[in-house]
């Protein structure tokens, strides 16, 4: 049913790298005070798709408003390349920034506006 693949993707540098699976067939452009700064496109999948492989210590977290969620970066080139968080529901979820995936034509996808600006 689900279009999900394996993807792999990181930071600028290097540092920090992981392994996902993701269907990108509902990418999410959100207009919240920070994804409209960092013009970053999601997808949301469950910690169990999702693999950390390198620069666990070399995240920085950062939290704003609720607290809710945790927008990680690369101490060393800045880029977020996912974030972590706990859906309303009460789930755990991870962001995966598109942007930051390897191989992915991001003019491609069709992002559905996401109004976390309301949240
Ligand atoms: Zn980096």
């Amino acid at each position: 049913m689900s279009d999900a693949k394996n993807y792999s993707g990181g930071c600028h540098c290097g540092q920090v790298r992981y392994d996902v699976t993701a269907d990108l067939s509902n990418v999410a452009a959100c207009n919240c005070s920070i994804c409209v700064k960092r013009g970053a496109l999601w997808v949301f999948v469950s910690p169990e798709s999702f693999a950390l492989r390198a620069g666990a210590d070399d995240l920085v977290d950062y939290q704003f408003n609720k607290k809710v969620i945790h927008h990680l970066f690369c101490r060393y080139c800045g880029v977020g390349s996912f974030s972590r968080g706990v859906a309303p529901g009460g789930k755990e979820m991870i962001a995966i920034n598109v942007r930051c995936l390897d191989g992915v034509d991001v003019a491609a996808l069709q992002p559905t506006p996401f109004d976390g600006r309301s949240l």
